[in-house]
């Protein structure tokens, strides 16, 4: 899965990255399912250690364009996580209080503490993105928020935050396939707003954002990873091996008990 990784400082072309691209995975979806299903296991365990020694923070950050698998990779990768241990922080259109605040304000307040698995559905991302495209403020203003993410970033991780973030890679075919199944579906149909098919127009605005995106803001300390989106379940496997990768790489440990404990019996 190393192959998704964005290497920093590397200009970014999405054209070259195949939506349906298997990486190294020979098996199909069967296979892919099963193994998803042990690395939620593995997941479970590790989500659990991180709370028990209360020393790490993980940030898991989600972008993609809509309809492009956000809500669906958090259910399944997430499928046996014990609740109490993660959080979702999910980002709309801002606030007034919070478009009277720099943009970094509403995602500070969000970021996990110690012990804690926080994903970000949405980020301070949409400020170079949707801000962007649709020219929110002027160029000078969100072309300076690169290095101001990468600071912030750097700042996050210098405090014991373990960051990786994932662009969900669709094309336009699947995106067409599933913002009509939203709308043919009655139980799916509230997903779908008219103001999608607007956005689907900026397409390659958007291509573009997202490409100045991971070329100038992946770094050692928080990177990028483009996962091949349009197969679901692959896109589920490739994010999830990362993740226990990652986790597995913190060498977490239970941590000592206060006193020495041997011996001690409930009456
Ligand atoms: P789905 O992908 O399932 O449709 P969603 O994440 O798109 O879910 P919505 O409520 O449909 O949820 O959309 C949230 C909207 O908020 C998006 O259009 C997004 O671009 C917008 N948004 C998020 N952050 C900002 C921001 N900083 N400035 C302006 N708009 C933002
Ligand atoms: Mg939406």
């Amino acid at each position: 899965m190393k192959k998704f990784l964005v290497k920093p400082e590397t200009k970014v072309k999405l054209s070259k990255y195949d939506p349906n691209d298997k990486g190294d995975f020979k098996g199909g979806k069967e296979e892919g399912l099963a193994k998803l299903e042990k690395l939620n296991g593995k997941l479970e365990s590790l989500q659990e250690l991180l709370y028990a020694e209360h020393k790490h923070k993980v940030l898991i950050v989600l972008q993609a364009m809509d309809a492009g698998g956000k809500d669906g990779t958090i259910r399944r990768v997430f499928d046996s996580v014990n609740p109490a241990g993660v959080r979702v922080a999910a980002f709309k259109a801002p606030t007034a209080e919070e478009l009277d605040h720099d943009y970094l304000w509403r995602i500070h307040k969000q970021v996990p503490g110690k012990g804690e698995m926080v994903i970000f559905n949405r980020s301070h991302y949409e400020d170079v993105l949707v801000v962007r495209v649709h020219n929110y403020v002027q160029p000078e203003v969100w072309k300076q928020r690169f290095d101001q993410i990468n600071e912030f970033e750097r700042a996050l991780a210098e405090n014991g935050t373990t960051i990786l973030k994932f662009y969900l890679h669709i094309d336009m075919d699947e995106q067409k396939e599933r913002l009509q199944a939203r709308l043919d579906d009655p139980t799916k149909r509230w997903k779908f707003r008219l103001g999608d098919l607007e956005e689907r127009k900026l397409w390659p605005q958007y291509m573009e954002a997202f490409e100045d995106v991971l070329s100038k803001t992946s770094t050692e300390y928080a990177p990028w990873y483009v996962i091949p989106a349009n197969r679901k379940w692959f896109r589920d496997l490739a994010i999830s091996t990362i993740l226990v990768d990652t986790l597995e790489g913190l060498k977490m440990n239970y941590p000592e008990s206060e006193e020495n404990l041997d011996g001690v019996m409930i009456e």
